[in-house]
């Protein structure tokens, strides 16, 4: 597609890419579609490479190695993280932490100045590349938005521990989408209490698969979030809604932690930025927004859907709800449907 312009996604028939040196060729197996893709191709964010005048998108995926190299064999099955580091090697770059970049002058892959995992084949740099154990093959693909939710939760678990050494009890999740589910699920595999909202109805899948995790359910349509004020030890916000992150900073009890995990591409003019300020102080509140990953969160991930498919065993492969083929990738771009949770596109017929 041609980053800036609107509908410009189209399949087309490119060549192999040819590794260089530090480069493995993958032969990509799935892709995962989130809101940052759908916002590419609206034309809101993306950037094309150097060069180039399109954008191969796709930046969740689970891939094969293609051609070995010295740490890979031909066939291991992994997951590229997103992120390179920028030309200047920032301090956060040089020691692998690009998810912490200091001159966001990043790259990303399928999002921002590099090429994506949505075609048959892609090039990344060896030493960004996690294996995962064959018994993932079904859903690794999850991978990557797991990361996001690993990323938060860490944080807010250390920063919980720095100031307040006191296990964190409750949390809210404010969303279903697959990081609410996923953080949903991480946060009771670290065996704490968690509301999860919505605005599906009680029945529907997102609610069941919250529920299967132990976690409770909350339709926020039924349940105003203001009856949830002042709970929580955590408040994960994914909703990318405004209205509702304006709601999030009240829900933390004292000493609690709200982080922003959204992206938030609507503004909100509020009438009580005074109020949250005073809030922050007198309740030693910590708001905080977190993005991206890095290979470690990756590392940690893969343990974590392991620990996942023995706990609740059907769970992560009810969460990816539509798969399709690469020419029907109009249907899986555009047509959402309402049980949607994970929407994938395969690249092969085998695994
Ligand atoms: C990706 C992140 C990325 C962010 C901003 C998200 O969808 O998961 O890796 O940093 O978009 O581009």
């Amino acid at each position: 597609m041609s980053p800036g312009k609107a509908n410009s996604l189209r399949l087309t028939e490119l060549d192999i890419p040819k590794a260089e040196k530090g480069q493995v060729l993958l032969k990509v197996l799935r892709v995962g579609i989130c809101g940052t893709d759908r916002d590419i191709i609206e034309g809101f964010y993306g950037d094309a490479p150097h060069g180039y005048d399109y954008l191969v998108i796709g930046h969740e995926s689970l891939c094969r190695i293609e051609e070995a190299d010295n740490e890979f064999k031909r066939g291991d099955l992994v997951v590229p993280t997103v992120r390179r580091g920028c030309p200047e090697n920032c301090e956060a770059c040089r020691i692998g932490m690009s998810d912490m970049c200091l001159t966001g002058n990043y790259k990303e892959h399928g999002i921002k100045g590099l090429h994506g995992f949505g075609a048959e084949y892609a090039l990344t740099d060896s030493n960004y590349l996690v294996k995962l154990p064959e018994s993932l093959t079904d859903i690794g693909v999850l991978l990557e938005p797991l990361t996001i939710a690993e990323k938060g939760i860490k944080t807010a678990f250390n920063m919980q521990k720095s100031r307040f050494p006191v296990k964190p009890k409750m949390a809210l999740v404010l969303g279903a989408g697959p990081v609410g589910l996923l953080a949903t699920a991480l946060l009771r595999l670290y065996d704490i209490d968690v509301d999860t909202v919505a605005t599906r109805p009680d029945y529907s899948l997102k609610a069941n698969l919250v529920r299967q995790t132990g976690a409770t359910y909350i339709n926020s349509k039924e349940n105003p979030l203001s009856s949830l004020e002042g709970k929580y030890d955590l408040v994960f916000e994914l909703t990318g809604n405004v209205e509702v992150a304006m709601e999030a900073q009240k829900l933390a009890r004292a000493n609690g932690i709200v982080s922003f995990l959204g992206i938030y591409r609507h503004t909100l003019e509020s009438e009580d930025i005074g109020k949250i300020f005073t809030d922050l102080v007198l309740g030693n509140r910590v708001y905080f927004g977190s993005v991206n990953a890095n290979r470690h969160y990756f590392e940690d991930g893969v343990n974590h859907l392991l620990g996942m498919q023995e706990r609740w065993p059907s769970f992560l492969n009810r969460m990816i709800t539509r798969t399709f083929k690469p020419e029907d990738y109009s249907a899986a771009y555009f047509n959402k449907d309402e049980e949607e949770i994970k929407t994938v596109i395969s690249f092969t017929e085998s695994t």
